[in-house]
């Protein structure tokens, strides 16, 4: 299994070369700004007390507050959470929104506890990772399994310690707390968006397009449910557990009523079991990988059939395998900017939030369009200018600008 933190560090390197940067200005941007561990004991609800480790790494504020998701997952350390805040950076740089990069993540299954013992969690963490928060500072966001209701536990918390309540502290909150409208949905319908705009591109109708998405949660299963709104045939699925293959097509809302009601996609009837893998290799025309890193590798990269894989995940391609996919004619859209949408219109509940003044779901959705579209299009120019991939593309448009913020700045003192 290759670390996502070499991975991410390797990316950055293609783009270093590429711009060639000087060697000051490299090991800046290589490295995070700053990495907080903490570990802290969680009541459960037996009596007994656990200790968890969480995390919370900014990788660069040269452009603005950093901002970035929580994932609480029994997997992640702080290697993965390093990357995951390197590619938020580049990612708010390639769409331009005043940000830096910072990500956080808990070793625990949530899935394991009850919704008091997540509770108690995500306020202590909160806590624990207090010194790092704030509007003004760094702005948590939902990311592997976690929701809009610990979102509201983090506000909440925050807002406990301060006295008085500050709802920007963190997005993807509940609408009726101050979340943006549109918000829940954002990640998928960037991806959809982008989807759409390289569909066009390569002159691939997306009526009928066959599509696989590996991961049914809340950038997978609201993808499957716009491309099939725009005419695209969903015929795999998956989620943890495996996945469900169906030619002829699947129904995305039955099979995510299915996954309400069972836990899983796996035995949503008339249509076959695979698994992660299988799912990747279908004979299919768009992948969406919407799970987790180190999806697509060099062992599998030769075997993709689809014409466009879109990352709604982070990270799930390695380099190697973007120059495989490169070389067999297939277009990567690259997570940077292919599920930017969720931190667009998380941007958006950050400025509603701190004027107190609120937008339509249409204000939302018109303006996120707008933003993916002209992002979709600086970097498919820059892609054929230089004759590089999509990654390598959004990775010149990124680290540029966040180069220029940080010489125009200066280095301190
Ligand atoms: P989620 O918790 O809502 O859903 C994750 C899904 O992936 C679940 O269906 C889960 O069962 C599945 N999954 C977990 N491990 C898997 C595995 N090994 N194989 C196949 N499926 C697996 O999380 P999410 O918010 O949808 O995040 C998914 C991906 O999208 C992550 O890479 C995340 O970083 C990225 N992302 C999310 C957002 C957002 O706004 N939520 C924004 C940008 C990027």
């Amino acid at each position: 299994m290759e670390n996502p933190w070499a991975v991410a560090q390797r990316q950055f390197d293609i783009a270093a070369d590429a711009l060639d940067l000087s060697a000051g200005l490299r090991a800046t941007l290589r490295v995070p700004q700053r990495e907080l561990t903490v570990n802290f004991p969680v009541k459960f609800n037996d009596g007994s007390i656990r200790v968890f480790t969480g995390y919370r790494v900014h990788h660069n504020s040269s452009r603005g507050p950093t901002k970035g998701g929580i994932r609480y997952h029994p997997d992640t350390n702080l290697d993965e959470v390093r990357a995951l805040a390197m590619w938020m950076t580049w990612k708010c740089a390639v769409v331009n929104i005043p940000y830096g990069g910072a990500k956080g993540g808990v070793v625990c299954d949530p899935k394991q506890m009850t919704l008091g013992e997540l509770e108690r969690l995500t306020r202590r963490y909160t806590t624990e990772i207090s010194i790092l928060l704030g509007p003004e500072k760094d702005i948590p966001a939902p990311d592997v399994n976690t929701t809009p209701q610990v979102m509201a536990w983090i506000m909440d918390t925050f807002s406990m310690h301060r006295g008085y309540t500050v709802p920007a502290v963190v997005t993807g909150k509940p609408i009726n707390i101050g979340g943006s409208r549109g918000r829940n949905e954002a990640t998928a319908r960037g991806t959809t968006i982008v989807i759409r705009e390289a569909a066009q591109q390569i002159g691939m109708p997306l009526e009928g397009a066959k599509v696989a998405i590996q991961g049914y949660g809340n950038a997978g299963a609201i993808a499957a449910q716009l491309l099939d709104e725009l005419g695209a045939n969903v015929i795999a699925v998956s989620d943890s557990r495996g996945g469900i293959y169906s030619p002829g097509g699947l129904d995305p809302a039955a099979a995510l009523r299915f996954k309400h009601e069972t836990g899983t996609v796996v035995g949503f009837p008339e249509a076959d079991q695979i698994d992660n893998q299988e799912l990747l290799e279908l004979p299919c025309d768009i992948l969406v990988p919407a799970a987790l890193e180190n999806q697509i590798t060099a062992a599998n990269a030769g075997r993709v059939k689809a014409r466009i894989v879109a990352e709604a995940a982070n990270g799930p391609t390695t380099p190697e395998a973007d120059d495989i996919l490169y070389d067999r004619g297939i277009m990567v859209l690259p997570d940077i900017l292919a599920n930017a949408g969720g931190v667009t219109v998380s941007y958006f509940e950050w400025v509603q939030d701190l004027q107190d003044f609120f937008w339509t779901e249409r204000e939302v959705n018109e303006k996120l369009e707008r933003i993916m579209v002209a992002s979709f299009e600086q970097v498919r120019a820059i892609a054929e200018e230089h004759k590089v991939h999509m990654r390598t593309a959004a990775y010149l448009l990124a680290v540029q600008r966040v180069a220029e913020a940080t010489m125009t700045r200066g280095i301190y003192p």
